[in-house]
């Protein structure tokens, strides 16, 4: 069974780019009334305690949300209002993050983060749906409690079943909109390839639906390969596409003066999103360059943001 526990790694930068992204791509969806279906191929537990043993053991939000939340200044300061000296203007899809996270936070900081499936519902209205994979039986376990509290009815459905393959069941939905987040834990090699079947499955049968996988960059072959692959599928199936990378420090392998080797974390990600809103772009160039510099972790921080239009 698979080790992975999200919550060793929640808040950390790879859910601020992807959650970031979410949240603004949520908000166009949103625009308009017609009911959306939302579905979350890999929901992990929902929501996770910063000040908890896992995440605290981890420290990885110590260098993602929580760096964003102590240098974000009061709620009232966004790219709508004007920057003072003492607060920097901070671009809207970042601040509408923090918005969200601050949602879950009413007594300021973050001793709470909501997963994804808990930032989406958070978002949806009563008519929407969303359909949420997660198979780790503790997670699950966790999940289903933490969502029952929401009491949201017919609204949410959990399934403890595979989000490579029992996904598609709900494609097209019946309103014929629809988000699909793809965020695998990669642990297993074969992730890669799973992603791209399913990707390729999915717009077969919903090609006017909007994807965003995140994906993780190491030094392995099959992490480069997969945005080459999502993008080449893409465009030969007529649809848009952008991809936002966010890399926080160098991927090399430290050597101390002891002369053990220490593997550096998780040093970048990224978000590949098929039919993306048209103003997601515009959104991200002005979020992108923050976030990688309050995100630093070494002089490698940088970020990348590549799609037509
Ligand atoms: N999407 C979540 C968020 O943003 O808060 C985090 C998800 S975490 C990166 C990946 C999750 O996928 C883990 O909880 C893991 O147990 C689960 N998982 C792994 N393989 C799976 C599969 N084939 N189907 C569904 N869930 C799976």
């Amino acid at each position: 069974m698979f080790s992975y526990r999200h919550a060793f790694h929640a808040g950390n930068h790879a859910d601020v780019l992807k959650h970031t992204v979410l949240i603004n791509i949520l908000d166009y969806l949103l625009e308009k009334e017609a009911a959306l279906t939302v579905v979350d191929t890999h929901a992990g537990a929902g929501l996770y305690r910063l000040d908890g043993d896992y995440a605290g053991t981890s420290g990885e939000a110590a260098e993602g949300i929580l760096r964003l939340v102590d240098a974000s200044p009061s709620p009232a300061t966004t790219s709508t209002t004007p920057a003072t000296a003492s607060a920097p203007e901070v671009p809207a899809a970042l601040a509408r993050y923090l918005e969200v996270i601050r949602d879950f936070n009413p007594q300021g900081g973050a001793r709470i983060y909501p997963g994804s499936p808990f930032i989406i519902q958070h978002l949806l209205r009563d008519h929407d749906r969303l359909k949420l994979f997660e198979l780790h039986p503790t997670d699950a376990r966790t999940l289903d409690a933490n969502i029952a509290q929401l009491e949201a009815g017919r609204q949410i459905a959990i399934l403890l079943e595979d989000g490579f393959t029992s996904v598609v069941k709900f494609l097209p939905p019946p309103s014929r909109r629809a988000l699909m987040l793809c965020d695998p834990s990669y642990e297993i090699k074969t992730d890669y390839a799973r992603v791209l079947d399913l990707m390729a499955e999915a717009l077969k049968r919903f090609a006017t639906g909007t994807y965003a996988v995140w994906y993780p960059i190491i030094p392995r072959p099959e992490s480069h390969d997969l945005p080459r692959r999502l993008k080449t599928m893409t465009v030969k199936a007529g649809r848009s596409w952008l991809q936002a990378t966010l890399t926080v420090k160098s991927s090399k392998i430290v050597t101390d003066e002891s002369g053990a080797t220490h593997r550096p974390g998780l040093p970048a990600s990224g978000m590949f999103v098929i039919n993306p809103p048209f103003t997601l772009k515009a959104q991200l160039a002005a979020a992108l360059p923050v976030m990688a510099k309050q995100l630093a972790q070494d002089r490698n921080a940088t970020f990348s943001l590549d799609g037509p239009g």
